[in-house]
């Protein structure tokens, strides 16, 4: 992946920043977005850059369609382009559908559905040949095994759709449209160490969590010559929970 630029929405914790860091342990200059965590975006910047590759930081939430775009628009005049285009960011509102607000229910939407759409629009003059769009969706977009996250599921499934229609559209111009289905994975979302986790754990086939880099060598695949002929495709790296 020599001399590509990534971006990765949400790469300043947990999954996005492994992201972030694998990409560039391949040799991509990586651009990420945050939403607060302005400490942690400069210390993944900081790391990114003792791996010799460019970095940028942007603060952008993923909830306002012009701030995408505008971290779109920052990549391509700092870094030179876009190749890969990682839609990461989330949240993972939870309880009974009935107390969603309505705000929470458009917030969540924006998140991880708007964004990912205008983030692609944003993003499709600039990718070339080889180009990549890589979302992070979620395993219990497929199946949902416990209650409380009709929001979650709703939002995380739309990915579906979309990257199977935009495979189709930028398929001719050799750009790879994919999402991929995390399971349990250890993050600040969901520790390891939570108090429902010996349950997420009891529904793997593997019996254990997976880590944010096991996670992010499958995104690293698509993303590298291995991925080329990946597209509209959904891949569940979920340590066997939908088996
Ligand atoms: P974390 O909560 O650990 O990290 C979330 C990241 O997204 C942070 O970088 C955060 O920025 C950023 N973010 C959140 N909201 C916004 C926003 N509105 N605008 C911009 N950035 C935002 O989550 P994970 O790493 O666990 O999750 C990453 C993705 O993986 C999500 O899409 C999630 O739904 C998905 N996923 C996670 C699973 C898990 O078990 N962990 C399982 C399945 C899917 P900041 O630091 O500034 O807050």
């Amino acid at each position: 992946m020599i001399g590509r630029v990534a971006l990765v929405t949400g790469g300043s914790r947990g999954i996005g920043a492994a992201i972030a860091l694998r990409l560039a342990r391949d040799g991509a200059d990586v651009a990420i977005t945050y939403q607060s965590a302005a400490g942690l975006a400069a210390q993944v910047v900081e790391e990114i850059e003792a791996l010799g590759r460019r970095a940028l930081a942007v603060r952008a939430d993923s909830a306002d369609p012009d701030a995408v775009r505008g971290a779109v628009d920052a990549v391509v005049a700092e870094l030179g382009g876009l190749d890969v285009l990682v839609n990461n960011a989330g949240v993972f509102p939870y309880g009974p559908f009935e107390e969603v607000s309505l705000d929470e229910l458009d917030r969540t939407l924006s998140i991880h559905v708007k964004a990912a759409f205008v983030a692609a629009q944003a993003a499709s003059p600039h990718l070339r040949e080889g180009g990549r769009i890589i979302s992070i969706g979620s395993n219990l977009a497929e199946r949902v095994p416990f209650p409380g996250i009709a929001l979650y599921a709703m939002t995380k499934s739309a990915l579906l759709g979309y990257t199977r229609a935009l495979a189709r559209e930028l398929g001719p111009r050799g750009i790879t449209v994919n999402v991929v289905q995390p399971g349990s994975t250890d993050t600040d979302m969901n520790p390891a160490d939570a108090d429902d986790a010996a349950h997420q754990r009891s529904l793997t086939a593997l019996g254990r969590y997976q880590t944010p880099d096991e996670l992010a060598a499958t995104v690293a695949h698509l993303a590298g010559p291995g991925g080329r002929t990946i597209t509209g495709a959904s891949l569940l790296v979920d340590a066997g929970t939908n088996a």
